[in-house]
């Protein structure tokens, strides 16, 4: 692309981010760019690596887009392009089937080298999400995606949040589909929270059951890190995230509707 033209292209681009009803764009890549983000993004992500070619694409423009809209704080490590990355890779992978898949939000991203403590808190953490900002331990971020059966992965659980917040809570970038079907899919899940309460025993772990937020971050953890063990264990808590995130994992192609 010529660069007057990326140049212009971005300035839109960031326009977009601050106008509630506009979607956000996608940027046009080089081909030198995508295959760079290809080859960062497909080194870890396996959801990546199994999108037909036209989702790997947008994809790695959503990446782009994510990326270039947010504020990285290092803490504790070097600052990395490719960390900043995959954190956003993380984002768009929640959010894939979504149109609105910017968590305009949130401005500020947090990556910590290691698990932390918040001000006058005993507790260790290895990520939450505040209103000012989304923060994820590293170290943890990297064995959420390279340990793939445990159904834990403490950057999809955080960008769980991220998108409810982003959605209930915030001004800026509402997505029309996920509001409608997440309330939809707490209807739906109702029953199931409350067998896995009754018998006290569930596919999911117990975290999930603290309340309806750790529910839905939990649920969308085991919905990516291991689909089949869901989809076989609790087809109806499957069917509900595939609605409301417009997606199935099971699948090459991963959105189910173009149009949400
Ligand atoms: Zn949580």
């Amino acid at each position: 692309m010529h660069p007057f033209l990326r140049k212009l292209n971005g300035i839109f681009a960031r326009g977009a981010s601050h106008a509630p009803e506009d979607l956000p764009l996608e940027a046009v890549l080089s081909e030198e760019e995508f295959n760079n983000y290809s080859f960062v993004i497909g080194g870890l992500f396996t959801y990546f690596n199994d999108l037909p070619e036209a989702e790997k694409r947008k994809f790695v423009s959503r990446v782009h887009h994510f990326k270039t809209g947010k504020k990285f704080h290092f803490i504790g490590l070097e600052h990395q392009e490719d960390t900043s990355t995959l954190v956003s890779a993380s984002a768009v992978q929640v959010t894939f089937g979504l149109n609105n898949y910017s968590l305009t939000h949130f401005k500020d991203i947090y990556i910590l080298a290691d698990a932390y403590h918040m001000e006058d808190d005993e507790e260790l953490y290895i990520g939450h999400v505040a209103p000012e900002g989304i923060y994820l331990s590293w170290k943890h971020f990297l064995y959420g995606y390279s340990n793939k059966t445990d159904n834990i992965n403490v950057a999809v659980h955080e960008m769980a949040h991220a998108l409810l917040y982003n959605n209930f809570f915030a001004q800026y970038g509402i997505d029309n589909h996920f509001r409608l079907n997440y309330e939809r899919f707490s209807n739906s899940t109702g029953p199931i929270l409350a067998d896995a309460i009754t018998n006290r025993r569930s596919y999911l772990r117990s975290y999930a059951f603290s309340n309806l937020h750790e529910f839905w971050a939990v649920s969308v953890e085991a919905f990516f890190e291991n689909p089949k063990g869901l989809r076989d264990n609790m087809p109806e808590l499957y069917v509900a995230l595939c609605g409301v995130l417009n997606q199935d994992p099971m699948t090459h192609q991963k959105i189910i509707k173009s149009e949400p």
